[in-house]
């Protein structure tokens, strides 16, 4: 069979490694299963022998402490071990790799570029940390990082693990409230910012934006460090806010590396909110980076000269795991980009991709239906040749987007990784290993060295064979986040109570014949039409994949017949005008794609979805205009557009 060909199996259509990247690929069906099973039979020795991976100052006697009982709730990796996360990313490369790239910068402009390599990004961390020194912080402080996506980004998250100070990074595009929520909820007095951010040729006023955030967390935050991006006029506060290029004026280079204990806080991060008010994920150092570490190799099938992209912002923990943690602590060349898919047009990821020559290109399923919008051309019009292995993250990919994507830009060479995980997670946990497993668009696939999913269903039983049903981890790993911040009961409420002994994914999840795993979305999503349980991830894929729809979410509202009925809200292809012949055959559409008990009910033509601002559709929302119960929508602050919530409230199909 020809590469980039599919074979329709009894259940999906499946793509076979293409020949080319089996041929290189660093691992093969038969490694992949050897590993997964030495994993799973003896998790002490498989991870005593993989937290080798990284440099320990003091190494570690005990592998594994872990209790998941409630009353007991613990979770410790290598609790014995020493060692620090910059020093990982940095000084142990200097000898070898010193003048090899470690960070490639792309700005916003075209052509605004920059690269550092080993020696000069250790040297700009330590200058950092010396700084965060200088201003009093010290080993445990929270600190706050409120950035673009420039160097000093990753420099401050960098300097702060090199002396033990714990992160906490804010996305920069977090209204005041939010930020202040996000220090207050973690008591942080130090924030780092910039003047402004740039993204699609616009500027973000965050120092603007800082200073409002410190006025609503009423005095918490005592020291701000501040980084000139645009060069704007920006009001400083006398005592409290300082420029960082003054602070660092003639400042050493010369920080040595804080010990620390393996199980000592790295940072907090909050979820997304997706499905509610975020919570402040705690990772600590040493498991958290041998799990960044080994998932980033093997899932990119790492080589020494690749050059790997990561478009994620780093206030997300894809930016954290990888873009800085994993990638720098594997000694690759990690790329980070500040601005958009769509400036100055929608060629410039692969024009990215051309100019740096990236062979490993990662990115969220949102973004890729924005470019299928645009149609083939501005793909075309590149060469992408460089191009080895293509991800995503962040949502389940629409079969008809990963076709795109496998078809259009890595025109059937490259590998999809479809990975799914979640900020609780640390890293990647269900994906296709590049070169050890067949593919199916839109299946996670298989889990990761140390992974043992199971599906139960709502009574706890846990499931066999072929079925479909909540997605549950049954043991540790070494990456799992070990508590809500400043709420232990908060975790185990959150993830063990469910399903006592069993850390809770809040995903559903489906396994095929093949022992392929399909995320079919959030739980609190599942609709249930006449009996039937349905993921919305199938209903909303059958609608995408009609040629005058580029988006589509699916809730379930109250249905006085069905029980629950199939509220659909739908974005259309550019230049498509909606009338009544349309919205029947998008019916018709889902019927003949998978059978008359998922027809939509009611179909709402809508001009943009409700996001997190990490892209994610936020179906909690339409799931309140459905049910015509829109007063109280919750927590909203997480919402990249809140304006498209009241076109979406104007335009329902509900109205009582
Ligand atoms: P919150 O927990 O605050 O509601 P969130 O769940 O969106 O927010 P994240 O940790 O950013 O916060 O996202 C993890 C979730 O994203 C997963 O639980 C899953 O629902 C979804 N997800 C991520 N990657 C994938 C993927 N490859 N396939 C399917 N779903 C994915
Ligand atoms: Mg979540």
């Amino acid at each position: 069979m020809a590469d980039g060909e599919a074979v329709m199996t009894e259940t999906a259509k499946t793509y076979p490694v293409p020949e080319a990247f089996a041929a290189q690929a660093n691992l093969t069906p038969e490694k992949y299963r050897e590993m997964y099973a030495a994993s799973i039979e003896d998790p002490e020795a498989f991870w005593g022998e993989h937290g080798k991976r990284i440099d320990w100052i003091k190494p570690y006697t005990t592998v594994k402490d872990v209790s998941w009982e409630t009353g007991d709730l613990h979770v410790k990796w290598y609790s014995d071990g020493v060692l620090n996360v910059s020093a990982n990313c940095l000084d142990r490369h200097l000898e070898t790799r010193g003048d090899k790239p470690a960070l490639i910068w792309e700005g916003d402009e075209p052509g605004d570029s920059h690269t550092l390599t080993y020696r000069q990004l250790h040297t700009a961390v330590c200058k950092f940390a010396n700084v965060l020194k200088k201003l009093g912080v010290k080993k445990g402080d929270r600190v706050t990082i409120y950035m673009p996506m420039i160097l000093e980004a990753a420099y401050a998250m960098l300097a702060c693990a090199r002396i033990g100070a714990v992160h906490s990074v804010v996305f920069g595009g977090f209204s005041p409230e939010a930020l202040a929520g996000r220090i207050t909820d973690c008591e942080s007095d130090f924030l780092i910012t910039s003047d402004e951010g740039v993204r699609g040729g616009r500027k973000v006023p965050l120092k603007v934006n800082a200073d409002k955030a410190a006025d609503i967390a009423g005095g918490m935050v005592k020291t701000m460090l501040v980084v000139k991006r645009t060069g704007s006029d920006v009001a400083m506060q006398d005592g409290r806010d300082h420029w960082l290029h003054e602070a660092a004026d003639g400042i050493s280079a010369d920080c040595p590396p804080e010990p620390m204990n393996a199980e000592d806080p790295l940072f907090i991060l909050y979820t997304s909110g997706s499905t509610g008010k975020p919570k402040g994920v705690l990772h600590t150092t040493g498991g958290y980076l041998v799990w960044a570490s080994m998932t980033h190799d093997y899932v990119f099938d790492l080589k020494e000269d690749d050059v790997y992209w990561c478009t994620a912002d780093v206030g997300w923990v894809t930016g954290h795991t990888y873009i800085v943690y994993g990638p720098l602590a594997n000694g690759a060349t990690s790329l980070m980009f500040e601005g958009v898919p769509t400036y100055p047009d929608a060629s410039r990821f692969w024009k990215v991709c051309d100019d740096h020559k990236v062979s490993l290109f990662y990115t969220a399923p949102t973004a890729i239906r924005a470019l299928m919008r645009e149609g083939e051309e501005p793909v075309r019009a590149t060469s992408r040749s460089s191009l080895r292995v293509l991800g995503t993250v962040g949502e389940p990919i629409n079969p008809e987007a990963w076709e795109w994507y496998f078809h259009v830009v890595g025109e059937q060479r490259c590998p999809i990784v479809d990975t799914w995980w979640q900020t609780e997670t640390g890293g990647a946990m269900i994906v296709p290993l590049p070169g050890a497993t067949d593919m199916k668009p839109g299946a996670g696939s298989h889990p990761f060295f140390g992974i043992k999913p199971a599906l139960v269903d709502a009574e706890g039983n846990i499931l066999d064979g072929a079925t479909e049903g909540n997605l549950l981890i049954t043991d540790s790993w070494p990456g799992q986040m070990r508590t809500v911040y400043g709420d232990h009961q908060r975790f185990i409420d959150t993830y063990f109570m469910a399903y006592p002994g069993n850390y809770f994914t809040g995903d559903g999840c489906r396994r095929d014949e093949d022992g392929f795993y399909w995320i079919t979305g959030r739980v609190d999503d599942v609709i249930n039409v006449s009996g039937h349980r349905m993921g919305t991830a199938e209903v909303e894929s059958a609608l995408v994949s009609h040629d005058a729809v580029a988006e589509a979410a699916v809730v379930g509202y109250p249905h006085d017949v069905k029980g629950q009925g199939i509220y659909a809200y739908v974005t259309l292809v550019a230049g498509v005008e909606p009338d009544d012949a349309l919205l029947k055959n998008l019916v018709q559409h889902v019927r003949a794609e998978i059978g008359p008990i998922a027809s939509p009910d009611l179909i709402q033509i809508a001009p943009g979805l409700p996001k997190t601002r990490s892209g994610k559709i936020m179906r909690r929302i339409l799931r309140k205009i459905a049910e015509d119960e829109y007063s109280n929508l919750g927590d909203t602050s997480t919402l990249a557009e809140p304006e498209v919530v009241n076109d979406l409230i104007d335009n329902r199909q509900n109205k009582k």
